[in-house]
Parts: C-alpha cells; structure tokens; sequence
C-alpha cells in the first residue's frame, strides 16, 4: 500500500510569510491555474504541483524548479482561479525570494537583476546597458552566444529598434530610489 502524503510545515511557513503568501494556503488544487497557463509546457511543474512542493516541504525542488521563472504574467490563472489566488504575486514574491536565498541560477534572475539594476540606475531602462549587464552576470558562455547575435542587435540598432545612447535619467531620480529603499527597509523589518 502507498504511504500517505505526509504534510511538512516549515518550508511552507517560511512562504506563507511573504506578503502573498497566505493565499497560497487556499490552494484546493483544483488544477485550473495548470489547464489556463500559457507557458506551462515549459515549466517543470505547474503551479498547483508547486504548491504541492511546498506543502511536503521539498524546498530544493521548489527552488530549483523553472516553475516560477517561466510564468510570463498573463494572469490567466488569477483570473480563473476559484480561489481567488492572486498567483502573479504569488510568483512575484518567489522571485524575489529566491534571489535574496541566492537560488540565482535561472538566466531569468540574471535578467530580473539587471533590469533592476538599470531602474535604479537612472530611472528608466537603457537596452545596451541591460543587455551588458545581464551578460556580464551569466558569464562568458552566455557572453559568447550575445556576441553571435551581433548582426542582428546592429539591424536595431539601424532601425531605431534600441538606441545606441543611453537615456538621461528622470527627473526625482532621488526621490524615486528614496520611495525604493524605505519600501525595501520595511520589507526587511517584516521579515519577508
Ligand atoms: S486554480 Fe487556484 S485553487 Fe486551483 S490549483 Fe490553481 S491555485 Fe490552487
Ligand atoms: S500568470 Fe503565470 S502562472 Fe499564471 S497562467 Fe499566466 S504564465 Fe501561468
């Protein structure tokens, strides 16, 4: 006889203490989010099995899976879901988590931090500057397959498709990483 799928709380309490995280808790795994999601032939579980993950306390699977990094935020599942689980933010918030644990092996959270490194940089988002910075973080194989696309990066370059310039920075540039870094220090005093 199979042995009953035995519950594990630590792992799962950890989660549930991000800002969306208790919704995860109403998760009736109904299947809804799998059968509405986009790209859930590229994950390597659906949503609600990651759920599952979390539930039995499998945290290196969880962190490991693509599950979280492929979402494309379409909402779909947020939609249907007859829970009303937010599962964007949910997804949000297990981005960011797993970059502060350092799970930063995904291309994606290579690509999420230089973006934000862009925004915090002058305000707005330079191409040229986001690609650098995002090679520069996945090393010199990922370098190398960003040099084969040279031609292609020129034709936009040609066509005004990116700018070859970096943007001036916005106005209130200050205020704007002030509103960052006091909504970062209560995030930290929250613990999540
Ligand atoms: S649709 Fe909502 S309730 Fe159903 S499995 Fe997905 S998250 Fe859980
Ligand atoms: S928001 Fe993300 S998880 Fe939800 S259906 Fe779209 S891609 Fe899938």
């Amino acid at each position: 006889m199979t042995e009953p799928l035995k519950y594990k709380t630590e792992f799962a309490e950890e989660i549930y203490a991000l800002e969306n995280g208790p919704y995860i808790k109403k998760c009736m795994q109904c299947g809804m989010c799998d059968v509405s999601c986009a790209t859930r032939n590229e994950m390597d579980f659906s949503p609600r099995e990651l759920f599952m993950l979390l539930r039995t306390g499998k945290r290196e699977d969880f962190f490991k899976a693509n599950t979280m990094w492929m979402c494309s935020t379409c909402l779909m599942c947020k939609v249907r879901c007859p829970r009303g689980i937010p599962l964007v933010d949910v997804m949000h918030d297990l981005k960011s988590h797993a970059i502060r644990l350092g799970y930063t092996d995904p291309p994606q959270a290579s690509f999420y931090q230089a973006f934000w490194q862009e925004i915090l940089g002058r305000g707005r988002v330079f191409e040229g500057g986001l690609m650098a910075r995002y090679y520069l973080k996945r090393g010199w194989s990922e370098i190398r397959k960003g040099f084969e696309m040279r031609d292609l990066g020129m034709k936009m370059v040609m066509h005004s498709r990116i700018p070859i310039k970096p943007p001036k920075a916005i106005r209130g540039l200050k205020g704007m990483r002030a509103i960052i870094e006091r909504a970062q220090e209560l995030t930290q005093k929250e613990g999540r």
